[in-house]
């Protein structure tokens, strides 16, 4: 019989959780700095080249890989031959250990969950609470699981109850181009098969806990269904030539995990849940000889990346940038932005629309102005202001229309595609929609020089500021015509991949 103590539980949550803010696992280095070298779109590759250069950056400052810290899921493999010895349950205990990772003043984590969610949405301040999952085994030692699920790639999330007939490749192949790019490929796949509508959601999800290991899987060749379908899904998604951040390229995934359990006759449940470009996770034991502690990986471990100026590379001053030049920009080119924006995402978007429908007057003028969909970290030191990289932009479509048309928005900046309505709309008032990469956060943060709340205080991270960039990279994602770089990348490089040109 083991004595777990409940302070070694809390102690080792919250080490754990803020070991995974600023240190990807290795396997996921090793993976996409192998996909950064062979990668032939300079524009998926440069964009791999920020979250390499982000995750060094993070690791050597240990601030957040990405502005979005989190949803905390945690697994407890909890041994029968485990005694407690605590005052608190095992929820109240793991809880207690994700509000004081994300409280730590050295590196505060940013506060993303909300309660009341067809409510009033209410933020609770300190990331709680976390999904939990248990399971009791044999054994006198507690295995914990412990990740931070980022919201974008989570929102991306597939279901569906096949016909046992039905193909499961077929279902993927239609589903992975329907989740664009605010997963922020390139990432994982985690599938799970069988079971019933839950169990395939927690098999997809618990597969994503496993090392990146398909290479292996490649050279030993597959013992059963699960691993034939990782090979042939391995294969078939890359080849859909969606790439880094949906600009078009060689990888899209960096592995594809496939978990499978017994089901009905009648059915077959499969589940999708993506890891993007923050993938975070850990695991630690507890043996009753005290709290975990996480093992700091070496900065040799992360690729020496320097960043290679591209041949279109324009400077913006976004002070007197003019509408005609704005016209004069073209898909995929590389701005780097100086001068002054606002933010805004969706609860102050909301907010101004609702004050624009009542007639209202808003708080901030927006007419000729870029506003930057973002909702940083807050400051820790002599920072001006934690990480702040985009968050998924087709949130913001329903919206786009009435913001150019009412406001005199000039532009937007964010992560991902845009839907047909807010191409549009951009189309139809000859703004643009500038692209920023998501995962690549503390990078992103490091061209912030200023930063101030101009409205909507009480909406905490989702308050509109006004930045002052210098040399802030962005890519033309939406031109004024209309023109969409995650439409036409994606297909140039999927017939290139198919017709062997790369
Ligand atoms: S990398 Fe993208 S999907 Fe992942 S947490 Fe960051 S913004 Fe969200």
């Amino acid at each position: 019989m083991t004595t777990i103590c409940q302070g070694d539980l809390i102690e080792s949550v919250a080490g754990a959780l803020q070991f995974i803010s600023y240190y990807h696992p290795q396997d996921f280095i090793q993976a996409l700095d192998k996909a950064y070298r062979k990668e032939a779109n300079p524009a998926a590759r440069d964009a791999m080249a920020q979250i390499l250069i982000n995750s060094r950056m993070c690791a050597e400052g240990h601030r957040p890989i990405c502005q979005d810290t989190g949803i905390v899921t945690v697994k407890l493999k909890v041994g029968m031959h485990v005694r407690w010895e605590a005052d608190m349950s095992v929820e109240d205990m793991v809880n207690e250990g994700v509000r004081r990772a994300y409280l730590n003043t050295g590196n505060l984590l940013r506060a993303s969950i909300l309660a009341d969610p067809d409510g009033e949405r209410r933020n609770t301040g300190d990331n709680t609470p976390a999904v939990i999952h248990y399971d009791i085994v044999p054994g006198d030692t507690v295995e914990v699981y412990v990740a931070a699920k980022g919201g974008g790639s989570e929102a991306k999330t597939k279901f569906a109850m096949l016909n046992p007939s039905d193909s499961v490749i077929d279902w993927v192949l239609k589903m992975v181009p329907q989740m664009g790019a605010g997963w922020c490929p390139p990432g994982i796949l985690g599938i799970g098969i069988g079971g019933t509508a839950e169990k395939a959601m927690l098999l997809a999800k618990e597969s994503l806990l496993d090392p990146i290991d398909i290479q292996d899987l490649q050279e030993r060749g597959a013992a059963n269904r699960a691993e034939a379908l990782r090979l042939e899904l391995y294969d078939a998604v890359n080849k859909l030539g969606i790439g880094a951040q949906g600009l078009g390229g060689l990888t899209t995934v960096l592995d594809v995990k496939v978990k499978d359990y017994p089901t009905h006759a009648a059915n077959k449940a499969v589940a999708i849940i993506p890891n993007c470009a923050a993938t975070r996770h850990t695991h630690f034991t507890l043996n009753g000889n005290g709290p975990a502690h996480q093992t700091p990986p070496k900065l040799a471990d992360w690729p020496e990346i320097i960043r290679e100026a591209g041949g279109n590379t324009r400077r913006v001053n976004l002070d007197l940038v003019t509408a005609e030049e704005v016209r004069t920009w073209q898909p995929g080119e590389t701005l780097l932005l100086n001068g002054k924006m606002l933010t805004g995402r969706d609860a102050a978007h909301k907010k101004m629309v609702d004050i624009l429908a009542k007639g209202g007057k808003l708080p901030v003028d927006l007419a000729g102005r870029f506003i930057y969909y973002v909702g940083p970290v807050d400051p820790v030191r002599d920072e001006v202001v934690g990480p702040a990289g985009p968050t998924t932009a087709t949130r913001m479509d329903k919206f786009t229309r009435t913001m150019l048309e009412e406001t005199g928005l000039q532009g937007m900046i964010g992560k991902a595609e845009r839907g047909p309505m807010a191409i549009e709309a951009i189309r139809d008032n000859r703004a643009v929609y500038l692209m920023a990469v998501g995962g690549a956060a503390y990078l992103v943060a490091q061209a912030i020089k200023a930063a101030r709340v101009v409205a909507f205080p009480e909406l905490g991270m989702e308050a509109i500021y006004e930045f002052e960039v210098e040399e802030m990279p962005v890519t033309v994602a939406v031109d004024s015509r209309g023109e969409s770089v995650h439409t036409t990348g994606p297909l140039i490089w999927k017939a290139k991949i198919e017709g062997g040109l790369v």
